[in-house]
């Protein structure tokens, strides 16, 4: 489905007259051109905020989001999808990241210490009290108080467990594949390695098979058909790979299809269903729980509208009981979704058994703060903020304003 991608991304800095020298930062990653219409919807919005004190937005992110989400004239473009609101999750973003920055902490750090009630004020539960209500919400927060500060250390010792893609592209020989998945396994210690899949069924079975040798039975193989297939045939494919023991499929029809994934995933069961990373807003995500449409949800930091409705998706996850791997990769999408994952570990589900972080190693050389990899898993960020900052270096050599 993306076979020219062009790794990029709308990046916006929100600058304020304090005399702290804080910049908030977000971007919205695109694979091209599609750069181009997300500039022009970040350029819409930022008009409002021109001269405007952001201090009361920063003290109440939640008429931050209103004032946002809930733009009359731009809402018509979605509403609560797409561009415009890709855009959205820039600017939220960006204000999330000054009010880390002003605390000295992390962005995952900052959520993870917020009180409940002051983390779930922040919250927009319109569409969605029939499945989660804000008490619901502060009392999912509640129980995640207990044993909070030995996850945290639990965390800054050990990490968060991620994934590797690096070996799965179709483009690649079966030799580097097989050569990928073994160093990715073996010297760089990841637990699970990601394939693509969905070309050409016999090239799948056989490079599964290659993959498995490789990385022997203690490592995960999961795969990923990137949207490929209509729903019929997908049962019948995914039903091809029943002997691999395989940690999900990822993709396997359109993102907007609830009742396609849920007929899919009751079809292939129990071979786990995994989607998201294209998934328009927390509402598709309500209707997919309800659904019981996926048993692995692939949030994505770009996605939606910043870290307010990242929060809520999360929340929805622990309340249905699945668990998330949120999706990364490209520039900046590993750096920024880490903190969730973390978030999410320390104040929600206080769990990381079944759930990574996809891990790509491309681009992090772009970031002040890239993120570090250790034995296969993420390691807190610890520099204040959001870790979504780019170099000035990089900024030089690549920056294209339209
Ligand atoms: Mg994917």
């Amino acid at each position: 489905m993306n076979p020219d991608p062009d790794y990029s991304s709308a990046y916006l800095e929100v600058e304020t007259d304090a005399d702290d020298g804080i910049k908030g930062v977000g971007f919205v990653f695109t694979i091209g051109r599609g750069n181009d219409v997300v500039i022009k919807a970040i350029e819409s919005l930022s008009e409002r905020f021109i001269g405007m004190s952001i201090e009361p937005l920063l003290d109440d992110m939640k008429t931050a989001w209103d004032m946002l989400v809930h733009d009359s004239q731009l809402r018509w473009l979605g509403p609560e999808k797409g561009v415009e609101h890709m855009a959205i999750g820039a600017m939220l973003s960006a204000l999330w990241d000054i009010k880390a920055k002003r605390a000295g902490v992390p962005l995952w750090q900052l959520l993870a210490e917020m009180e409940p009630e002051e983390l779930v004020a922040t919250l927009d539960f319109r569409y969605l009290t029939d499945v989660l209500t804000p008490e619901e919400a502060v009392e999912i927060l509640r129980r995640g108080q207990e044993g909070k500060a030995e996850r945290m250390q639990h965390l800054l010792d050990n990490g968060y467990p991620g994934y590797s893609t690096a070996a799965g592209w179709l483009g690649y020989s079966d030799e580097k594949m097989v050569s990928l998945a073994a160093s990715e396994s073996t010297e760089k210690g990841f637990d699970l390695i990601k394939l693509k899949v969905g070309q050409n069924l016999e090239d799948d079975l056989r490079r599964l098979r290659l993959a498995r040798e490789a990385i022997g039975s203690n490592v995960r193989l999961a795969v990923d058909a990137n949207q490929v297939w209509d729903v019929d045939v997908a049962i019948d494919w995914i039903q091809q790979f029943k002997d691999f023991e395989l940690e999900w499929v990822e993709e396997p029809t359109s993102p907007d299809d609830v009742l396609g994934h849920a007929r899919i995933a009751q079809a292939v069961h129990p071979i786990p269903i995994a989607t998201g990373e294209q998934m328009q807003s927390r509402i598709l995500y309500k209707q997919y729980l309800q659904a019981n449409a996926f048993e692995v949800m692939q949030v994505d930091a770009t996605r939606v509208a910043g870290p307010q409705e990242l929060i809520i998706e999360y929340l929805l996850a622990h309340k249905f009981g699945k668990r998330v791997c949120p999706h990364a990769g490209g520039v900046g999408l590993c750096e920024a979704v880490q903190h969730f994952a973390m978030f999410d570990y320390i104040a929600i589900s206080g769990r990381t058994e079944g759930r990574y972080i996809e891990y790509v190693d491309n681009q992090h050389e772009h970031f002040v703060t890239p993120v570090e990899i250790k034995n296969g898993n993420y390691m807190p960020p610890l520099a204040p903020g959001n870790s979504c900052e780019m170099t000035l270096e990089t900024a030089e050599k690549y920056l294209y304003a339209p």
